[in-house]
């Protein structure tokens, strides 16, 4: 599975937040261990040398009455140059240890530790008294245990809280970028430039980034929409010169009878029909552009409009020496526009003649599926080669071949598709260099 932007950013900052609340622990638990520890020592060896300053001897007596014994947690005892406790206190858990003078040592026993301070009082050569400090040393094993109890409860709910807030916060940000995708996307998909990502005033960067994309999206949909009228403009304005053209050229071959003149008015008239299907193509496609080309739809028996397109092609097919078979399931009937499906029949009949052998053959069949009429043109011509098959339905795209035989306008096909989706339904094509073509659309049936 692959985490998005928004997942890494969230996993990212919780785990430096964990690293950082685990270092804060720690930081505060071997400080203040440092610091209880140091505490302690000097309270010992304070207790020791204020119990000192306390004992008074005078010609062999000792006097110890104003001795502190158990002073800040520190217990006192004094003992005589051969280990004798003379005074005070120890904890019975204390074990015995010889004396070193001026020296801070740890003593452990059944699991605790003590610190142990010595110092030797001498009065004279012969008496002296040892002052001994004892002090429990602080359990740092308690506190790590306890904070580890802290730890286990407070960090999973640091993080719960961290990272659900934190997703959230994130996921707002997104926000845009979420409509930013899905907008463009559905531009995209169903090429409709009127959509806009339309996000509410704000002032971080991604709602900026999204007026922009909408701004962006207005001038490209205002351009679009100038290039659509003018080429539905410019088709229009273009028929009746093309008109004009075709009926002086058709003139002028009826009242000639020089040779080249005739020939030229023949040219002339030819390339003049040429312009006129592509002009009502053009025309036709700006429409559907524009999203005003009306569906006049009625029930329409395709075997009959098969028919219908079968003869009118005759003088293409003989020219070619083509023949055409047809077949047909009984009255396959779908409701629909019947200039569009005449001109996906021709549309593709004309392709299988143009792009058909001299002397083949062309199958057309009308049948019917669970919901669809499906139209088949099959021929045994030239065939179109993989790189090619997935972009013939592109406008104005011709295979290299095609292009330089020059009739063709390479809309004819995005037609047919446009004129299947008009009417919810669909197109395919198989095909091998070489070995033909079959064409396939499909449309729904009748309810
Ligand atoms: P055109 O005006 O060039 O025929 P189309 O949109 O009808 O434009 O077809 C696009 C391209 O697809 C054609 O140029 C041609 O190369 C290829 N094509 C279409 N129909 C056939 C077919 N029946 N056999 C082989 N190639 C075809």
């Amino acid at each position: 599975m692959r985490l998005s932007i928004r997942h890494w950013i969230v996993i990212w900052y919780t785990i430096w937040m964990v690293l950082l609340i685990v270092l804060v622990f720690a930081g505060i638990f071997s400080g203040s261990s440092y610091l209880v520890e140091r505490r302690t020592k000097a309270s010992v060896i304070d207790a020791v040398n204020d119990a000192i300053n306390e004992i008074e001897y005078d010609n062999g007596w000792l006097d110890f009455d104003d001795v502190d014994f158990r002073r800040s947690g520190a217990y006192i005892a004094l003992y005589d140059n051969q280990g004798f406790r003379i005074a005070g206190n120890v904890p019975e858990e204390v074990p015995y240890s010889g004396f070193s003078d001026g020296i801070l040592r740890t003593l452990s026993s059944r699991g605790s530790s003590w610190y142990v301070y010595d110092s030797l009082l001498s009065f004279n050569e012969t008496d002296s008294v040892w002052v001994r400090g004892i002090i429990g040393s602080y359990d740092m094993r308690a506190v790590v245990s306890s904070m580890q109890g802290v730890l286990m409860i407070v960090l999973p709910l640091l993080v719960i809280m961290a990272a659900s807030g934190g997703y959230l916060i994130v996921k707002r940000s997104f926000r845009p970028i979420d409509r930013m995708i899905r907008t463009a996307e559905e531009i995209s998909s169903g090429n409709d430039l009127s959509k806009r990502i339309g996000c509410q005033k704000g002032s971080s960067e991604l709602y900026k980034a999204a007026a922009s994309f909408d701004r962006m999206m207005d001038r490209i949909e205002t351009s679009f929409e100038k290039e659509k009228q003018f080429t539905s403009d410019a088709s229009h304005e273009l028929r009746t010169p093309i008109s004009v053209i075709i009926a002086a050229s058709s003139y002028g071959l009826s009242h000639t009878d020089d040779k080249d003149a005739k020939e030229t008015f023949g040219v002339i008239s030819h390339q003049a029909e040429r312009m006129s299907s592509l002009v009502s193509e053009l025309l036709y496609i700006a429409r559907a552009d524009k999203g005003t080309i009306k569906l006049e739809k009625e029930d329409i028996d395709l075997s009959e409009l098969m028919d219908m397109v079968a003869e009118t092609m005759e003088e293409r097919t003989s020219e070619k020496g083509i023949r055409i078979h047809t077949v047909s399931d009984d009255s396959v009937i779908v409701y629909a526009d019947r200039d569009m499906m005449m001109r996906v029949l021709i549309n593709l009949v004309s392709n299988a003649i143009t792009y058909g052998r001299e002397n083949g053959n062309i199958w057309i069949s009308i049948s019917r599926g669970a919901d669809n009429a499906i139209i088949t043109v099959r021929d045994d011509g030239i065939g179109i080669s993989e790189e090619h098959i997935n972009r013939i339905w592109d406008r104005f795209y011709q295979v290299d071949d095609s292009r330089s035989a020059g009739n063709g306008s390479g809309l004819g096909l995005s037609i047919v598709k446009e004129i299947a989706t008009l009417h919810s339904g669909s197109v395919s094509v198989e095909s091998e260099k070489g070995n033909g073509s079959t064409f396939r659309v499909n449309i729904p049936l009748r309810p």
